[in-house]
């Protein structure tokens, strides 16, 4: 493996170094399975432990009245599964739509109820409803919302009270950079391959009461209360990106816990953002400043609405330093950073440091 190579991708996303795959295949594949045949068994209860580990790893964060199930699907199998647990309270459900995965989710949902945009779409990229202008029905199954919208760069860090209705938060981005007050929120979702792994795994957190009212139509695949009952294991479950997920968090443990993935978010994100600000107009950031994402930054090139040609010589000039996958999403355009967990701070000051010798050379 070439440390060299930088991974600013924003999912699958690199795992840390330290957790090395090699070693992990081969003790598996080879050690675990093959000469031991009937470790299949042994597996699941490894599962099991690992659903202990993770418990205790979250424990000062995670109530006694939640549960955290290990499901399929990803996000978006998510956006199915809330709709069908919940949308049975009262056949609607209120959403906020700040980019394209709450845009997705509310669609999906659509399916199963009556969805109620809290606010209309912003017509200006970047740019967030303010809280004060959503409006919250008191009768609402569920309030939805998505803390870090990858594509876009936005992030939505307050919300209102919204009384009865449980709050639904899809995290599948920021899931482990920061520290989350679980109690207030009825269910927090998100998958796995951004900060805890390979994808195949999404991790739901759902408060115990709104678990077995499921939609009769509910897969009982997707029935949060089945999937509790069965302790994750209902079907075959993805028994390799469960193994490593458990590294990672051993990782994470090991490196300071939530509060120093959260520190180092922050210092990142600092470093990239102040690198923008400082280049006098050369780079610029199209989001908000108060509503900006600490993990996807997306960023332009020669000016607030990009020079296409200076980009393109940028994202070849990063690739001949090793530095993949920073190119926007084509919806949002210009350029993408994706700084992860498993990203470090060396990484990004590599990163700002070709950002500045190219701003030298072109400006
Ligand atoms: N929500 C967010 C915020 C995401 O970033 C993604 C994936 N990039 C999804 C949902 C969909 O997740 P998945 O690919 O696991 O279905």
């Amino acid at each position: 493996y070439n440390k060299r190579v930088l991974n600013f991708g924003a999912g699958p996303a690199k795992l840390p170094l330290e957790v090395s795959l090699t070693d992990l295949f081969f003790e598996f594949f080879v050690l675990r399975i093959i000469r031991k045949p009937q470790t299949l068994r042994n597996f699941f209860d490894n599962v099991l432990k690992m659903l202990i580990i993770i418990y205790l790893f979250y424990f000062r964060y995670v109530p006694d009245n939640y549960k955290i199930l290990l499901m399929q699907g990803g996000g978006t199998g998510a956006f199915a599964s809330v709709a069908l647990n919940l949308m049975g309270r009262s056949g609607k459900a209120d959403y906020l739509v700040t980019g394209i995965w709450s845009g997705k989710a509310s669609k999906e949902a659509a399916k199963f109820g009556k969805v109620n945009l809290v606010a209309p779409k912003s017509t200006k990229p970047g740019t967030a409803p303010h809280p004060s202008t959503w409006k919250l029905d008191p009768e609402a199954s569920y309030f939805y919302y998505c803390h870090n919208e990858t594509v876009d760069g936005i992030t939505i860090q307050n919300i209102r009270q919204t009384g009865n209705v449980p709050i639904v938060c899809d995290m599948s981005s920021s899931l482990m950079t920061q520290r989350v007050d679980i109690s207030k929120y009825g269910i927090i979702f998100g998958g796995t391959q951004k900060n805890l792994g390979p994808s195949g795994v999404t991790i739901v957190i759902v408060r115990e009461d709104l678990m077995g009212n499921p939609l009769p139509c509910c897969p009982t695949i997707l029935d949060y209360g089945h999937v509790s009952d069965m302790n994750s294991i209902h079907n075959t479950p993805t028994t390799f990106s469960v193994y490593v997920m458990e590294k990672v968090l051993q990782w994470v443990k090991k490196n300071g816990g939530v509060e120093e993935m959260e520190r180092r978010a922050i210092a990142k994100s600092q470093l990239l953002y102040n690198t923008i600000h400082n280049s006098n107009k050369f780079y610029s950031s199209p989001v908000d400043e108060e509503i900006r994402s600490r993990i996807n930054i997306p960023f332009r090139v020669g000016g607030p609405n990009g020079d296409e040609k200076l980009e393109k010589l940028f994202l070849q000039g990063a690739e001949k330093l090793e530095m993949y996958q920073l190119k926007g999403h084509r919806l949002v355009g210009g350029m993408r950073a994706s700084l992860y967990n498993a990203v470090t701070y060396e990484e990004v000051e590599l990163l700002v440091n070709y950002m500045n010798a190219f701003q030298k050379q072109h400006s």
